[in-house]
């Protein structure tokens, strides 16, 4: 096993290596789960066995393989200015002026990981991410007016020198307020560095600087700086990725590339568009969702590949959406305040516009039924819980309730809604608290068994039962039942659902 194996198993995790000769590159391909689809994107046997995209250059001290960020000769050379240990004077080894944010407080809030393996995937069905790495450059102003057509939102990962750009908060460059105008139009802000070196190449010091020169320069164009990044070449090996959870960032990775950057002339890039399609066409907006990746330093890209991905994701239903909201992290976890504060992210997602439409999920103002919607939390002859406060899932022990406790395989749906899993609650107000029992009709108030109470002990490494509960944990406010537990007896303890819906 050559080194780069070794590396590429040991730094990205979720993807597997496929192996070829040993002349040949190397490519990893993604993880396939959930709603992935196989696509192309790591593979990059496209371009070398059709031979359709410029030979690749590698730059002799980097390893082979690093096909994701892979570019066209005449980028290539280009993509970092210079090698930083070559040189005092490399662009790389120049720090941007502006106040240190090293010691600033990095809280991890939110629940989407932060260093480690990174994030290859979107959460929420629907969402496309359309990303865009290595900008700003001399097309990323143009970019933003098509996004701005569209009503689409992107994210931007950031390097903050390189191309021979200069820096980006540079009183004299453009490319401060570009960086403005992004943050100005709803779109998201993220890191690529500052000089887009390679992780596996970099000493400790230099890794850490590649992070913090690069919040630097974007706090002193924002007054704050993200918390999101991408590695360039998307490596990031063990150190990297501990340094990341150090500073606080989410390692961002994709689950869709169209290879733009390979295809980067008017009879070429049809060939991004068909990678686009096939993973487009034919995926549900119900459940498929996209981490997508381009580039916003090539032509065709920009003024050509953009327009087709933006009307084809709205044609197939889809929402335009950034990093952040794709995984569900509020727009205040976004960034972290440097010199200013995180401004309010004040920008709505707009409906798809496409003929796709999701079976949604019953209107709980509005049951679609004549029986009685329960009251007190109880279901079943003539009273249905949709429509309900306590949520739209008759358990087939006759309770109302949100979670997969309650819908899907325990749910009647003789008398509610059955979603496949938990369900959203239909208000504020608290699911029947209390024990749950067999045979479960009756009033709630008559049941008996050990409702958590505050002498519990709360959870410290995530189970519960016995003494132990869930109820304010570090791993969410519900114990959960065993599958075989509950298909063989259903006499369960069920904890009242308090916040966010996770089973423990
Ligand atoms: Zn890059």
């Amino acid at each position: 096993m050559r080194w780069l194996d070794a590396f590429l198993l040991a730094v990205c995790a979720g993807q597997t290596v496929a192996h070829t000769g040993p002349d040949e590159s190397r490519h990893s391909l993604p993880r396939l789960a959930g709603s992935r689809r196989f696509l192309n994107t790591f593979s990059g046997k496209r371009r070398w066995q059709k031979g359709s995209g410029t030979p690749l250059v590698k730059e002799p001290e980097q390893p082979r393989g690093e096909a994701v960020e892979a570019v066209p000769k005449d980028i290539a050379v280009h993509l970092k200015d210079c090698q930083i240990n070559y040189g005092s004077g490399c662009d790389g080894n120049q720090k941007p002026d502006g106040v240190d944010t090293s010691d600033i407080e990095r809280p991890k809030l939110g629940d989407v990981r932060y260093g480690g393996v990174g994030i290859y995937d979107c959460v929420n069905p629907g969402d496309i991410a359309v990303t865009f790495d290595d900008g700003p450059y001399n097309y990323t102003n143009d970019l933003l007016d098509k996004f701005a057509e569209y009503g689409a939102k992107a994210t931007f990962f950031i390097t903050g020198t390189n191309l021979h750009k200069g820096k980006i908060n540079d009183p004299d460059l453009p490319w401060a307020s570009v960086i403005q105008r992004m943050a100005a139009e709803g779109h998201q802000i993220a890191s690529h560095t500052w000089s887009h070196e390679n992780f596996s190449q970099l000493d400790d010091t230099q890794a850490r600087n590649q992070l913090i020169w690069n919040e630097i320069a974007l706090n002193d164009i924002l007054g704050y700086f993200p918390t999101y990044m991408r590695p360039p070449y998307s490596i990031c090996p063990r150190d990297c990725q501990s340094l990341m959870a150090d500073l606080g960032y989410h390692v961002t990775y994709f689950d869709l590339d169209t290879e733009g950057y390979l295809n980067d002339e008017e009879d070429m890039i049809q060939t991004s568009k068909d990678i686009w399609d096939d993973a487009i066409d034919g995926s549900d907006p119900c459940k498929d969702s996209y981490l997508e990746i381009e580039h916003d330093i090539h032509y065709q890209t920009v003024y050509n590949l953009t327009d087709y991905i933006l009307q084809s994701l709205f044609d197939h239903g889809y929402r335009s959406v950034t990093v952040g909201q794709c995984l569900g992290d509020p727009p205040e976890n976004w960034y972290r305040a440097g010199s200013g504060s995180v401004p309010e992210y004040t920008f709505a997602v707009p409906d798809p516009t496409g003929t796709s439409s999701c079976p949604t999920i019953t209107d709980p103002s509005a049951p679609t039924s004549t029986m009685d919607v329960s009251e007190d939390g109880t279901c079943g002859d003539g009273v249905t819980c949709a429509g309900s406060s306590f949520g739209n899932c008759c358990s087939v022990n006759g309770w109302c309730g949100a979670s997969i406790d309650y819908c899907g395989q325990n749910c009647n749906p003789d008398f509610g809604d059955c979603a496949d899993g938990d369900s959203p609650l239909p208000g504020d107000e608290p699911l029947p608290s209390g024990p749950e029992t067999s045979g479960g009709s009756g009033d709630p108030s008559t049941t008996t068994g050990p409702a958590p109470t505050g002498s519990l002990q709360v959870s410290i490494e995530g189970n519960c039962g016995g003494d132990v509960t869930c109820e304010g944990s570090e791993f969410g406010n519900c114990c959960s039942v065993s599958v075989s537990h509950l298909a063989s007896a259903p006499t369960v303890l069920l904890y009242p659902i308090i916040g966010a819906i996770v089973l423990g």
